[in-house]
């Protein structure tokens, strides 16, 4: 895909985004567009950074940590979110480059989160990542223990969990999904949602979503996962 049409593509879901907010009676800037770069390359991206995007998703530390601090040396106001799998041996990476973390889901990761955390004394906002489809494949807690292992996040290792983030099962409704997970955030009083895809993103919003992660819709489809 050209940068040419990339950039219309951004363009296109950032309007979809303030109508969408808009006709469901919320503010544009109280929903975020996390811009997923993962598998495209820094020349792929720039044209969206160039045009005035800030806001970028990665789902593996390694891929983020191989592209990102070059950028970021262009553009110091990037803010920079994990979206796919946590392990513990990459935490201290993880700290250290991202913004916020999408998928806190065990409590091995919360530890070593909160340990790294004051080590580099760096706090990225932190949720919690759930299962509602409850696919073996999936990562994320199950629905009914999301209230315990975010209280003991917040009393054992004093971890400010900002919101919950869920992937919806690819051939069912997102709706349910949404709604149920808006409902845990809200029992939680937490502020973030992160819900909707490429191919939700509008139900997502008008379900709540403070922060949607586009990809596909952006820089086409992608090669590899
Ligand atoms: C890849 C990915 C996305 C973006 O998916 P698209 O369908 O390309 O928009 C969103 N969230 C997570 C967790 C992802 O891994």
């Amino acid at each position: 895909m050209t940068s040419l049409t990339i950039k219309d593509n951004l363009n296109q879901v950032i309007a979809q985004c303030a109508q969408v907010s808009i006709a469901a009676g919320r503010k544009p800037e109280d929903v975020q567009l996390i811009v997923v770069s993962k598998t495209f390359d820094a020349e792929v991206i720039l044209p969206t950074l160039q045009d005035g995007h800030r806001v970028f998703g990665e789902n593996k530390v390694q891929e983020a940590k191989a592209k990102w601090p070059a950028l970021k040396e262009q553009f110091n106001d990037v803010e920079l979110h994990l979206i796919g799998p946590l392990q513990s041996n990459k935490t201290a990476e993880a700290v250290a480059l991202f913004d916020v973390i999408h998928t806190v889901d065990r409590e091995k990761i919360a530890k070593t989160l909160a340990k790294e955390m004051k080590a580099q004394d760096k706090y990225p906002a932190l949720l919690v990542q759930v299962n509602t489809g409850l696919e073996p494949q999936k990562s994320g807690l199950e629905p009914h223990e999301v209230v315990a292992f975010v209280k003991m996040c917040r009393e054992k290792y004093n971890l400010d969990i900002k919101g919950l983030m869920c992937i919806p099962p690819a051939d069912e409704n997102p709706g349910p999904h949404f709604a149920l997970l808006k409902k845990i955030a809200q029992q939680l009083e937490m502020p973030i949602l992160s819900i909707g895809m490429s191919s939700d993103y509008r139900i997502a919003i008008e379900l709540g979503a403070t922060h949607v992660r586009v990809g596909s819709a952006i820089f086409g489809s992608r090669l590899i996962k």
